[in-house]
């Protein structure tokens, strides 16, 4: 299906691999030109050189990345000075640390909060005007499937991206739907990154339990039985900027395998 996208724009955030790397992956096969970011300037570097050779160079679209953390005002700067309208953004950075809710000072709360709700609120402010003028735009935050039903041990991420998700219901109803802008969030269920790697030690050093035996474990209650691939993520995230998905808009997006248990 051809989505209808090629020689759009996107900023696709946190894209030097995981989630964000699927999602720039499935843009760039519908010929989207593409601005990366992530933090690591190598990483970065050799994913937009892989984007461009397995698809850019095909279709002719531009693949530019920019070494940044997104999460700050700088990185922000540094990101619009490069490029200032974009079609498309995916909003993504990486979750805050799971732990014991006991031991976040108001400084980790902070920090959550600015990386997984106020950088999107910013990312949303600095282009949806644009995209609203030109009559086109497509949102895609990176939340998580801990908004419906949340993790004990990622309390950081539960809290800040419901905030998020308050935020996104309200603004995507807004003046702009009628303009062709569409807001979205897209929950991951379990994904076999370096994130839920991450999450898997921490659970192990927390319980005893091997690495192995948890990876096991978690796959076998998903009802498809394995994590899924950041290729599968991209895949709904292309659909979500589509000229197909115009009509979707404030929507919560789980893609988790089947694993939350409730009918919606
Ligand atoms: P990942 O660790 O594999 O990749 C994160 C990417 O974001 C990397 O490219 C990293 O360089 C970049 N990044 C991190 N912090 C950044 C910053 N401040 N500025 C710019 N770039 C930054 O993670 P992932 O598995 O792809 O997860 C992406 C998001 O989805 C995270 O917020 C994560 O918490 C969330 N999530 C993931 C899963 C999962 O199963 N993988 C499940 C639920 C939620």
């Amino acid at each position: 299906m051809d989505l209808g996208i090629k020689g759009k724009w996107a900023l696709v955030c946190g894209a030097s691999k995981g989630l964000g790397l699927g999602c720039a992956q499935a843009l760039a096969a519908e010929g989207v030109n593409l601005l990366i970011v992530a933090r690591g300037a190598e990483a970065l570097e050799q994913s937009a050189m892989n984007l461009r050779a397995a698809y850019a160079d095909k279709t002719g679209a531009e693949v530019l990345f920019c070494a940044q953390d997104i999460t700050t005002v700088a990185g922000r700067e540094a990101v619009f000075a490069m490029r200032a309208d974009f079609d498309i953004v995916v909003t993504n950075a990486g979750g805050p640390p799971p732990g014991d809710f006991r031991d976040w000072d108001r400084e980790a709360w902070i920090k959550a909060v600015d990386a997984n709700m106020l950088t999107p609120i910013e990312l949303i402010k600095a282009t949806v005007d644009g995209m609203a003028a030109r009559g086109f735009g497509r949102i895609v935050n990176i939340t998580s499937s801990a908004v419906k039903s949340p993790i004990d041990i990622l309390g950081l991420s539960n809290g800040a991206r419901s905030g998020l998700t308050g935020f996104v219901a309200g603004v995507a109803r807004s003046s702009l739907a009628a303009k062709g802008v569409t807001i979205n969030n897209l929950l991951p269920g379990k994904f076999d990154t370096d994130r839920i790697a991450a999450t898997v030690k921490a659970t192990s050093a927390k319980t005893g339990q091997s690495v192995e035996d948890i990876r096991r474990l978690q796959q076998a209650q998903i009802p498809v039985g394995r994590y899924g691939t950041p290729a599968e993520f991209g895949q709904v995230c292309a659909f979500l900027c589509s000229q197909q998905a115009g009509y979707m808009t404030g929507q919560n997006v789980l893609v988790d395998g089947g694993a939350f248990g409730g009918t919606f």
